[in-house]
């Protein structure tokens, strides 16, 4: 190992500690972002708790000597150096609600063999710490840069990126290219672009009520929907199905099925609850019987959870399968309200796929609500600065795996030139959470800090190269 390796990896040693100390500080916070409580006079565009996030977070850098700048609530900046050119390190301080099942307490993280555990300790508060440490590490040796070193933190990245998308709006400048620290290792260099509606489908009369999920972007694994029927009629028409409970409703009947839930750009893994329902309503003769209109609509249109029933099934080479899935339905005056995520690949023609679309669902009388469209990301794996970043991931890591493309959507769709570059490295598994235990939007969600200090020496050699 040569002098300057030993020399980091010693630095590193010594710090981890202190890293440890600091994330779990910056987890205790619980700043899941909320633009429902947006104060404009105290600059807390997404509640208080991402108001106290970023003021503890800018708080801290500026302690350590370091300008920082607060962009309004929204998102805040650190630099290290004077150069006029930066080179830009994004992460974002909000998070995902904790939802249930918890073993351990969401916000009093706790480190136990080799992990850290507590809401946000990976997703991504995990990044905008190694953030900080890069500039101690810069500023402790005094390193002389021909590009600053910028860490950006956003306070909402977990409902749609509206941060930076508002900091760009209002002139904000961002480096000429980023590393966008909330993906997996090595470079990502491309993601599907987003396509998301909000469509409201005639019910038919015969439905009284029908719900499932939450968000968008989760596959549902449970759906409801009471139908104007009896019980008994319910029973011997769907009593050879499985995943349904049928139960008695003052109305009529409830029917509930079960299917596996997911994230939406997997759906390959999943299987869709409000399909699971459609489908055994189809197959037991009971949306001929009944109005069941919406159903039979549901049921042809979103058939597989790529897009054939819609008429576009599509992929490319560089990003794969277009994906799409029905994530919230809900019962609205005679209508069912449901919000779509789909992913389109890098390569598809998508103004004139949603104008086809658009057409096919007024043919259905289904009303748009709303439709937006965000951009894929794509950049060429032979660009200089993504060849970089790969030659030292392997030589950190010894991995030699190729550039890879993702459906899920980070700071790459909105920051321009931000590459997502890890810092997630694979990781082993704590023995000590059962199943579905542990990952970044799940319950007792885990950092390994291992693995997390390799990410971060991965890191620095490439500031190091790109900066210094
Ligand atoms: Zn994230």
């Amino acid at each position: 190992m040569k002098a300057d390796e030993l020399e980091i990896r010693e630095w590193i040693a010594a710090h981890r500690d202190d890293m440890v100390r600091d994330l779990m500080d910056w987890v205790r916070i619980p700043s899941v972002s909320r633009a429902d409580l947006c104060d404009p006079e105290k600059k807390a565009p997404y509640g208080p708790e991402c108001r106290r996030m970023l003021d503890h977070a800018l708080a801290r850098l500026s302690a350590e000597g370091f300008r920082t700048e607060d962009h309004d609530g929204y998102c805040g900046s650190a630099w290290y150096g004077d150069a006029p050119e930066e080179l830009g390190f994004a992460a974002h301080l909000d998070v995902v609600p904790e939802g249930f099942g918890w073993i351990y307490a969401p916000y009093e993280p706790v480190e136990k063999d080799g992990f850290i555990i507590g809401r946000g300790c990976d997703d991504n508060k995990s990044s905008a710490i190694i953030g900080l440490y890069l500039m101690k590490y810069l500023k402790e040796h005094q390193i002389r840069m021909k590009k600053s070193f910028r860490l950006m933190m956003g306070c909402a990245e977990e409902t749609g990126m509206a941060d930076f998308r508002h900091y760009l709006a209002s002139g904000g400048q961002v480096p000429e290219f980023s590393i966008i620290a909330d993906g997996g290792f090595p470079v990502c260099c491309a993601q599907k672009g987003g396509w998301n509606m909000d469509i409201s489908i005639p019910a038919g009369k015969d439905i009284l009520d029908f719900s499932a999920g939450n968000v968008r972007n989760a596959i549902p694994d449970r759906a409801e929907m009471v139908l104007n029927l009896s019980c008994e009629d319910a029973l011997s028409a769907l009593k050879d199905l499985e995943k349904l409970e049928i139960i008695p409703d003052d109305r009529g009947v409830r029917v509930i099925s079960h299917g596996k839930g997911g994230h939406a750009a997997h759906p390959e893994d999943s299987d869709n609850a409000v399909l699971v329902l459609a489908n055994a309503l189809i197959r037991s003769g009971l949306a001929e019987r009944l109005d069941l209109s919406g159903i039979s609509f549901i049921a042809e249109t979103f058939r597989t959870p790529y897009g054939d029933g819609m008429g576009f099934a599509c992929k490319d080479e560089i990003s794969g399968y277009l994906t799409s899935n029905i994530g919230v339905v809900r019962f609205e005056a005679g209508t069912i309200r449901a919000l779509l995520d789909i992913r389109y690949p890098v390569s598809a023609p998508i103004m004139e796929m949603t104008d086809a679309f658009r057409a096919y669902l007024s043919e259905h009388k289904v009303i748009v609500n709303d439709l937006d469209i965000e951009k894929p990301f794509y950049i060429d794996p032979e660009t200089p600065i993504v060849k970089t970043f790969q030659k030292i991931y392997l030589d950190v890591t010894g991995d030699d795996t190729a550039p890879y493309s993702m459906g899920g959507g980070t700071y790459s769709r909105v920051i321009p030139n931000g590459i997502t570059f890890g810092g997630g490295l694979q990781a082993p598994r704590p023995d000590f959470l059962p199943e579905g235990h542990g990952s970044c939007h799940g319950p007792d969600e885990v950092k390994h800090i291992d693995t997390w200090l390799r990410a971060f020496e991965i890191y620095l050699k490439c500031i190091l190269e790109l900066c210094a």
